[in-house]
């Protein structure tokens, strides 16, 4: 039997785009969501960004995730992005004690027979949140952390941010933006997949939502799409838009 996963990343708070997934993720031999961090909705044109997120968590994203849970006993994994502000992390971990789903920043779950980490952080970028920024010694130095608490060649690991100089990272001039301690992280331990978002027109500026590093697949789907793959066979994996 396939145990499925359905990956999305970068949904910025679009409920028809959850609402995409959450259906993709109905599926029988659907074992696994996971949401990869941008979760709630960019800056808003009126009052408090922070307040808006906020609300966005509380009145729709906690309760929507719950009764997922409730009604098909499927994993959520989630984590925040570097567009979500991080004073509403406590809201998150809120949903988490509720059953609504797991949190996976910095922290590893069992996903079936595999493992499931994740990784919020992104490297320094130009823009006007810096909750979620590091330095790529410091992006290093947690991702080394992470590889201890379960073994990398068994291991999903969910981060943010995309490796430098792959199909993963060109932004819309053509620049590669990605961080240099991902891809180093990624050619030293060879984890088992690793998924990634934050550049949300990569896939459409190089034609490819997935590359390989050493022996390791690594994908960014693109904002909104949805990656379905076998948690066991990674050679069943494609991008649904
Ligand atoms: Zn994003």
């Amino acid at each position: 039997m396939p145990e499925i996963a359905v990956f999305a990343t970068d949904i910025h708070g679009e409920i028809q785009d959850y609402e995409k997934v959450l259906e993709a993720a109905g599926g029988k031999n659907v074992r696994a969501v996971i949401i990869g961090g941008d979760i709630t909705p960019f800056l808003s044109v009126i009052g408090d960004i922070g307040t808006y997120q906020r609300e966005f968590m509380e009145f729709y994203l906690i309760p929507r995730l719950k009764e997922f849970r409730k009604k098909t006993k499927k994993d959520v994994f989630i984590m925040m992005g570097n567009d979500d502000l991080k004073i509403n992390s406590d809201v998150m971990k809120r949903g988490e004690k509720q059953g609504s789903f797991k949190l996976i920043n910095q922290k590893v779950h069992k996903i079936g027979r595999k493992y499931i980490a994740g990784y919020s952080f992104i490297n320094e970028a130009p823009f006007l949140l810096k909750d979620w920024e590091k330095d790529e010694k410091d992006i290093r130095k947690d991702l080394n952390k992470l590889a201890k608490l379960a073994d990398p060649g068994k291991t999903i690991y969910c981060v943010h941010a995309p490796p430098l100089g792959t199909n993963l990272d060109v932004l819309f001039t053509g620049e590669h933006v990605g961080s240099s301690a991902i891809r180093e992280f990624i050619l030293e331990k060879q984890p088992y997949l690793t998924l990634h978002g934050h550049i949300h027109e990569s896939s459409r500026m190089t034609g490819n939502w997935r590359d390989v590093l050493g022996e390791t697949v690594c994908v960014n789907p693109g904002k909104g799409n949805i990656l379905v793959f076998d948690i066991n066979d990674l050679k069943v994996m494609e991008v649904v838009y």
